[in-house]
């Protein structure tokens, strides 16, 4: 195609309507009929990624294959286009304000007085127009996080407002609000959305395309009369109605018609109705299930459960896999002792152990990973949850009383998860993890390779500990088995009880790379596991 189009999806009202699965839904679509889509997500706040953000603040962060730390909405949209993204498809005012302020260090702006307009803006441009410039993609989609209005957002409405000015035809805006429902008087009401609108046109922006976030169904009467007020034609006011599923709101939004609408403004070809047998397939395992299981999912930030967002999302995917519907009970790890541990995970058929950061509720983690080892229910550790698999087997069965994590205690006399050596040096906290994507080998008589069914994966991660080999011969004797090793560094990648049903505890994040076409093996077969269990 010549050239690229944009979309910018701003929102208003309030926060968390939904723009990154509004623009996922869309993308999925666009993707559908045979375009090639990326999405981005541009976040106005100060910090330069959300990697050194606690997830109580901002829900879980999400690890590209190329080692960024993102924003959580780049996990729906990797789980809906199936295709991953990189650290360009994040893009914070932290980091805009980093490359400016560098760049005037460097004296590319010598006597010039350094200004938001123009350049900020110009460089929020520069970070939009870049994904376009690989010629990768017909369509790009930037999100804009926060709500019309914010002060924060004002630098991204203002490039975008610019851009729009420069491309016209190629860029389209698509503003997401909320018609609130009125229960006393049975009404909806659409002011909010008319000053929201007011507030864009203030910063110069038309939107082309309005999504309406609602409780009940839009009348045509009503949405004509937003079309009026807001300057947007009448089939662009598009219903999004509240459903019990992310993934059914593509469907919703195809019955809209968000896409030929789209595409018609951009001055796209409409073609063929969009290709979507395996997405319907997958909704319709999802929401016809055979069968139910429980599993305990242990972590400290369980009140939140955006903090493990692409966990939950994965178990959706295996759990359809397997023609079942996976219930999460959420384990809080800081109120585990040996004495509640059985009653906190009665009912459940298996066990995943969070990843996580620092001593905080690692204790009580220890004693939940015991509980599934001896009692032979399905064990997944993730991260630090293999980590806590890896401690409890040394104190409980090597009998290194005291082994631990250097990270929760450093002056333990066994060192079972220790620091890599090339982490001793470093000081600042971000983006200085092993992050990203690396290789690990798998052992052909392992669980883990009968899952994947190949011995050469690739997975992602995020943490500065690691299994500590001067300890591997012990475990190996014992019964824990390094089923997956890094073929460059060594480092020990997976482990497994083989005299368990199901043990397995994971270095790497498998959750990130699930998606809805392809769920992740390991989920699938921990799920497959955990159904044998519940007979
Ligand atoms: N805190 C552990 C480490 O840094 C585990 C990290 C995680 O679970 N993501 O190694």
């Amino acid at each position: 195609m010549a050239t690229t189009k944009y979309i910018f999806v701003t929102g208003g009202v309030t926060s968390s309507l939904g723009k990154g699965i509004i623009a996922s839904s869309l993308a999925k679509l666009l993707q559908a009929r045979g375009y090639k889509v990326t999405i981005q997500k541009l976040d106005p706040y100060i910090n330069v990624d959300p990697g050194t953000l606690n997830p109580y603040e901002h829900g879980e962060c999400y690890v590209t294959e190329d080692g960024a730390e993102t924003d959580l909405d780049l996990g729906h949209y990797e789980r809906f286009l199936n295709s991953p993204t990189t650290q360009a498809n994040n893009v914070t005012t932290g980091r805009i304000y980093q490359s400016v302020i560098n760049k005037e260090r460097h004296g590319d702006y010598l006597g010039k007085t350094v200004q938001i307009i123009p350049h900020i803006t110009d460089e929020i441009k520069r970070y939009v127009k870049y994904l376009g410039s690989k010629k990768k993609f017909d369509i790009v989609i930037s999100e804009i996080g926060g709500t019309v209005g914010d002060i924060e957002s004002l630098p991204y409405i203002e490039a975008v407002r610019q851009l729009k000015w420069e491309m016209g035809t190629d860029a389209l805006f698509i503003h997401l609000t909320l018609v609130p429902y009125l229960s006393s008087t049975g009404e909806l009401k659409t002011k909010p959305t008319q000053h929201s609108v007011k507030a864009l046109l203030e910063n110069g922006v038309q939107p082309d395309v309005l999504v309406l976030r609602t409780e009940h169904p839009l009348s045509p009467g009503l949405k004509e009369k937003v079309a009026l007020f807001c300057n947007v034609s009448k089939e662009a006011v598009i219903e999004s109605i509240d459903v019990s599923t992310i993934y059914e709101v593509p469907i919703r939004m195809r019955n809209e018609k968000l896409d030929e609408i789209v595409l018609k403004k951009l001055g796209l070809p409409v073609g063929d109705p969009p290709e979507l047998k395996d997405w319907n397939d997958f909704l319709y395992r999802f929401t016809n299930p055979q069968k139910e299981v429980k599993i305990a999912l242990i972590g400290k930030y369980v009140e939140l459960h955006d903090a493990y967002k692409s966990i939950s999302e994965a178990l959706i995917h295996s759990g359809a896999a397997n023609d079942c519907r996976v219930k999460i009970e959420w384990i809080h790890s800081e109120r585990i002792t040996e004495e509640n541990i059985e009653r906190k995970v009665k009912g459940c058929s298996g066990m995943i152990i969070a990843p996580g950061f620092g001593y905080r509720g690692t204790e009580g983690k220890i004693v939940a990973a015991r509980y599934a080892r001896i009692n032979k229910m399905p064990f997944f550790g993730i991260c630090l949850g293999m980590q806590i698999a890896v401690i409890e087997f040394a104190r409980n069965i090597l009998d290194l009383e005291g082994a631990d994590s250097t990270e929760m205690n450093p002056e333990t006399p066994f060192p079972v998860i220790d620091l890599m050596e090339e982490q001793k040096e470093i000081t600042d906290k971000g983006g200085t993890m092993r992050l990203g994507s690396y290789d690990c080998h798998l052992k052909k008589d392992s669980k883990s390779f009968a899952a994947y069914g190949k011995s050469k994966v690739s997975e992602r991660h995020r943490h500065r500990y690691e299994f500590n080999n001067a300890f591997l011969e012990k475990f190996e004797n014992r019964g824990m088995k390094a089923v997956g090793i890094n073929p460059d560094t060594n480092l020990v990648e997976v482990v497994e009880i083989p005299d368990h049903p199901w043990f397995i505890g994971v270095q790497f994040h498998p959750e990130y790379s699930s998606t809805v076409l392809q769920p992740h093996p390991l989920f699938v077969a921990f799920i497959k596991a955990v159904l044998e269990n519940s007979k």
